[in-house]
């Protein structure tokens, strides 16, 4: 079994962008705005700060309390939409019950949308135009591709259909001319849909649900999931333990998809300031 190590591969991506970034005539921004006391949060958007320091970018965090109002965050929103420093903006979800999420994600400005959260940019995609791809889906095309696995002509089976990480991922596997099965909750046969699966990306958030009996010998899987087991550690919806003596090839977690999802948010922020300074 070959791990499929997202943390090397994501300092290759860092390094990457921190050389183009550097070339720039101005550095790339990128603008993240936490709302609340979310503690998952909060470490995502340290991670990403780091993330932005290695590879040259300016970031500048927003950490707004709980109570901030709808009229509040979208005028931040809107602010930031007009900085000519600022290249990228992320709304760190999830938004506290009070605020509406759509709306919020709507108003950034697209060309600034560095987690192609917006439908003008989930629309592109769908179509197959150049664009942002969203982080998450994009990390793990990447995987593949520096593993020398082609999604042509193989059956993949994608368990998830949120518009963040199933249904994206989905989309690009089909562009690659994968053969491609969504599967969600209401899934009937999903043992017997997985054991097909040549390429199985894994995005329940639920351990238990996908076992290794599921996986078929030989696959390439992928655990998109960040669930916390018994002691409180990270993981991901399978065991990787017997999942390891079916699969050919595996994404461990941590390491995996998850270092992957924070290069390909670099990424974007250097493709949105080579777009704004008419670089592209
Ligand atoms: P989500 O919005 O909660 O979606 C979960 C999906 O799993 C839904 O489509 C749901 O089906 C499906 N599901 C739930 N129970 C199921 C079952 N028993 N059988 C089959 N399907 C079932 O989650 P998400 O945002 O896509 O995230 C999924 C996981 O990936 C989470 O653990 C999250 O933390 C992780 N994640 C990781 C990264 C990263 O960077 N590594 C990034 C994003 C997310 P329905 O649609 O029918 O409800």
């Amino acid at each position: 079994m070959t791990t499929l190590d997202g943390k090397a591969l994501a300092q290759k991506v860092k390094e990457r962008v921190r050389q183009e970034a550097a070339g720039l005539p101005r550095r790339p921004g990128l603008a993240m705005v936490l709302v609340g006391e979310d503690p998952a949060s909060h470490v995502y958007v340290r991670g990403k700060s780091r993330d932005c320091e290695q590879c040259g970018i300016y970031g500048e965090t927003y950490d707004l309390p709980e109570n901030t109002t709808q009229t509040q965050l979208l005028a931040l929103v809107e602010e930031l939409n007009g900085r000519e420093d600022i290249d990228g903006i992320i709304v760190e979800l999830p938004l506290p019950a009070h605020l509406d999420e759509r709306q919020v994600l709507e108003a950034v400005a697209p060309d600034k949308d560095v987690d192609c959260f917006h439908p003008f940019n989930a629309g592109k995609l769908f179509v197959g135009e150049k664009g942002f791809l969203p982080c998450t889906p994009a990390g793990i095309m990447e995987l593949l591709e520096e593993y020398h696995i082609d999604p042509a002509g193989k059956r993949a089976v994608v368990v998830g259909r949120s518009n963040i990480v199933g249904k994206p991922v989905a989309m690009l596997l089909l562009m690659k001319d994968a053969t491609v099965t969504i599967c969600h909750s209401r899934t009937e046969g999903l043992a017997e849909i997985c054991r097909q699966a040549d390429i199985l990306v894994a995005a329940v958030g639920k351990r238990g649900v996908l076992t290794a009996d599921m996986v078929k010998e030989g696959a390439v899987v992928i655990d998109v999931a960040m669930n916390r087991d018994e002691d409180g550690k990270l993981c991901g919806d399978l065991d990787h333990a017997t999942t390891a003596e079916k699969a050919a090839y595996l994404s461990p977690v941590p390491g995996g998809v998850g270092p992957m999802t924070r290069a390909v948010l670099m990424e974007n922020t250097l493709f949105a300031a080579k777009k704004r300074q008419n670089l592209l």
